[in-house]
């Protein structure tokens, strides 16, 4: 029946992530396994290589290890309503020597004044960060990030981040979301699944378009509460 089919669906998405997981941190813990065998048996300068690898395994586990506990279901008390423009801003400001780097203007606009958005601060930044950092990450010779805010109807906040980027292939889009997967040599393929789990835990939206050669347009959609929803959530957590 339909209902068994979709139980074993899921059964089989978990099954398939976590065997992804396994195999992602399996990888650098072997060879930290191997690098620390070969330390034992060497001394000096070749140590200190050895060492420096063995820190960057030690990274990648912890990077990924990072991504993944944000997927953890996030509580009902953890919601709060916070000042959106702020968090947008806090997150400029940390990747702005990567921005720098880049050669990469950031630019945030906005039409009238964002009401509060009732959502977990730190799951949200971390959306932020995702998605800026890709569009950085895209931009090799360098360009604008736009990012825009607008209010629809007093019930909605859409966030659209723009980038001038490479832009992606259809066959590359398709497979954007899924765990681990990535184009980048140093990439974890964990940053868009995650964010769209948090988008979608705070009952929003994420698409993305994007035109090869011209750039990508990540857009966001979140729920704005009304004030009575606020005091009905108030009272329902007290
Ligand atoms: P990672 O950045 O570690 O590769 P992500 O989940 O953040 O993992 O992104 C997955 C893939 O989606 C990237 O490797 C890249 O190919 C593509 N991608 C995501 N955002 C953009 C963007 N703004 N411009 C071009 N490609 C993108
Ligand atoms: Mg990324």
């Amino acid at each position: 029946t339909e209902q068994k089919l979709l139980k074993s669906e899921k059964l089989s998405a978990v099954g398939q992530l976590s065997a992804s997981i396994a195999h992602e941190i399996r990888n650098p813990l072997t060879a930290l396994k191997g690098f620390l065998q070969l330390m034992k048996a060497s001394e000096g300068s070749i140590k200190d290589s050895y060492l420096e690898v063995m820190s960057s395994e030690m990274e990648r586990i912890e990077l990924i290890t990072g991504e993944l506990l944000l997927l953890a279901k996030p509580q009902a008390h953890q919601f709060k309503l916070e000042n959106i423009e702020e968090i947008i801003q806090n997150v400029t400001t940390l990747l702005g020597s990567q921005a720098l780097i880049h050669n990469v203007e950031i630019k945030v606009v906005n039409d009238k004044e964002i009401p509060p958005v009732h959502c977990i601060a730190n799951q949200l930044k971390q959306v932020f960060i995702n998605l800026i950092k890709n569009a950085l990450e895209s931009m090799q010779s360098g360009g604008e990030v736009l990012i825009n805010m607008k209010v629809n109807d007093e019930q909605t906040l859409f966030i659209s981040i723009a980038d001038e980027g490479d832009g992606i292939p259809e066959e590359i889009l398709r497979n954007i979301g899924l765990p681990f997967y990535t184009t980048k040599q140093k990439g974890t393929g964990l940053g868009m699944m995650t964010s769209l789990k948090i988008i979608e835990a705070h009952n929003g939206t994420m698409d993305i378009t994007s035109t090869v050669g011209k750039g990508t347009v990540v857009s966001i959609s979140l729920p704005l509460v009304s004030c009575e929803q606020v005091i009905e959530l108030a009272e329902c957590m007290n």
